[in-house]
């Protein structure tokens, strides 16, 4: 119920007043007279009534004040939704949160490409038309030894185009073993009934024989696949035919062996102390005919997936209508032709590629720095906190090595409180930390809220958000 004013009520001022207002001018400057003319009535609007109720005083309500409350609603709402957050959840290539983060040498290249015209799809020897592939194809060619490739815009889609163009209308034999399913709904027998390939499952979820593949042969037959149970283990009383007896049997029957690495690295990571994993050389060098694998796993570049492998089944690939649909644009072209281009150097390529360094950064560092940064946050966080600077496990992430936990180091934050409480004290820092300028994401796990430093590079920014945190951690 709003009283009628008193004779010395204060009065805003009205919209057209404002709107003339010098405070306003930048204002409609950046974001428009129509904006501006909103806001302010919003403004207006929600304020009419504090002041008939006399709780602002009136040089709460002078243009001054009132163009920096609509200016401050306005670079809200005008906020980009594409948002930096720090990933510290332990997770290095987290696919929610963009999985690999590019090297400088990329960043140049995708500023060059999205800046000036470049040779896409010309061939600057002939002056003819060009083929984009081309562009990355010789470096392809020397670091996995592929004859040839072609790259569409992820590896589920690598995994589409090639199965409809090698087996549509024919059946796909693949383990029962392999069938799995990645997050985001991608689906080994989705994706090959999509592709048109008709499945052909053969042995069990634990076993699976040469004879199960070989019985499975026959003149229907398309293509034989190998999936890489990225991310799950099967372990225990297992069976599973190697690679290169798997090709040999394929060939024998004259069928192409396809096999989905998933991530698919380009070296061997043990040189790193990193768990071992499926190189794309040795899957060829084994005798897979086609080789899939993403871009912006382990590989540590941008969004892609590439198909390498023998040249006769990757022309037929690009012949594929659906390649065309597919494709990768200019901007990942220029980043994956960088990232390639520095594993020409596997020596440097710890210090260069930044998934790389971050997977390999070592647990005594990860450890010196969050005992540095203990104090700061202890201090921001209060009594009602325990901060603690631990070891901790984190992972890979993206599928890679799921078993596998990289030996790091987080803050580790408890609440004192009774048991009761703690959810919900832990949720309100959690959602406090999100609410940061740059949202600073960790796990809550065991009753507290880990905070893996693994990633945390820029120090100084995250320092300096911290007196902003609001723990809605009240208890009630
Ligand atoms: C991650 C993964 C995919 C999907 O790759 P995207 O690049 O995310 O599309 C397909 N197969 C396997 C085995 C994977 O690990």
């Amino acid at each position: 119920m709003s009283s009628r004013p008193a004779s010395h009520a204060l009065r805003l001022p009205s919209i057209d007043s404002l709107l003339r207002h010098p405070a306003c001018q930048p204002l409609a400057e950046r974001y428009g007279r129509d904006a501006l003319l909103a806001s302010l009535r919003q403004l207006l609007d929600d304020l009419r009534e504090p002041v008939l109720s006399g709780q602002l005083s009136a040089v709460e309500i002078i243009p001054q004040v009132l163009a920096g409350r609509a200016g401050e609603r306005l670079a809200v709402q005008h906020r980009s939704h594409v948002r930096r957050v720090f990933n510290l959840t332990g997770t290095v290539l987290h696919t929610n949160l963009g999985r690999a983060l590019l090297p400088e040498e990329a960043i140049d290249a995708v500023q060059m490409a999205a800046r000036y015209p470049l040779n896409l799809e010309f061939d600057l020897h002939s002056g003819k038309r060009g083929d984009r592939d081309d562009l990355i194809e010789g470096l392809i060619r020397e670091l996995t030894g592929a004859e040839a490739v072609t790259v569409v815009n992820n590896n589920a889609a690598a995994v589409l185009l090639t199965l409809n163009s090698l087996g549509a209308r024919k059946e796909g034999i693949i383990s029962r073993g392999e069938l799995i399913e990645i997050g985001g709904a991608f689906r080994i027998p989705d994706i090959m009934a999509r592709a048109g390939v008709k499945l052909h499952e053969v042995g069990t979820t634990n076993r699976t024989h040469a004879k199960d593949y070989e019985a499975a042969i026959g003149p229907r037959s398309g293509l034989v696949m190998r999936v890489h149970a990225s991310n799950y283990e099967i372990q225990g009383f297992t069976t599973r035919v190697p690679t290169a007896e798997l090709a040999a049997l394929a060939h024998q029957h004259g069928l192409p062996l396809l096999e989905d690495l998933g991530s698919g690295s380009l070296l061997d990571l043990t040189r790193w102390g990193l768990p071992a994993e499926p190189t794309v050389r040795q899957a060829l060098l084994d005798g897979a005919d086609i080789v899939t694998f993403s871009g912006d796993k382990l590989l540590g570049g941008p969004q892609a997936g590439l198909i390498v492998g023998r040249k006769d089944l990757i022309a037929r690939i690009k012949k594929n209508p659906l390649k065309r649909a597919l494709r990768v644009d200019k901007l990942t072209l220029a980043a994956l032709e960088a990232v390639l281009g520095l594993y020409r150097n596997p020596d440097r390529l710890a210090e260069r590629l930044p998934s790389l360094r971050l997977l390999t950064r070592a647990q005594a560092d990860i450890l010196a720095q969050a005992k540095r940064l203990q104090p700061s946050l202890a201090k921001v966080l209060g009594e009602g906190w325990d901060v603690a600077a631990v070891p901790a496990l984190g992972m890979i992430g993206s599928g890679s090595q799921p078993v596998a936990r990289l030996p790091s180091a987080a803050l580790c934050l408890r609440p004192h409180t009774s048991k009761r409480l703690r959810g919900r004290r832990l949720q309100g820092l959690e959602a406090g930390f999100r609410a940061l300028p740059i949202p600073v994401l960790g796990r809550i796990d065991d009753d507290a809220l880990w905070l893996d430093l693994r990633q945390l590079d820029d120090e100084a920014t995250w320092l300096a958000q911290l007196d902003q945190l609001q723990t809605q951690d009240r208890e009630a």
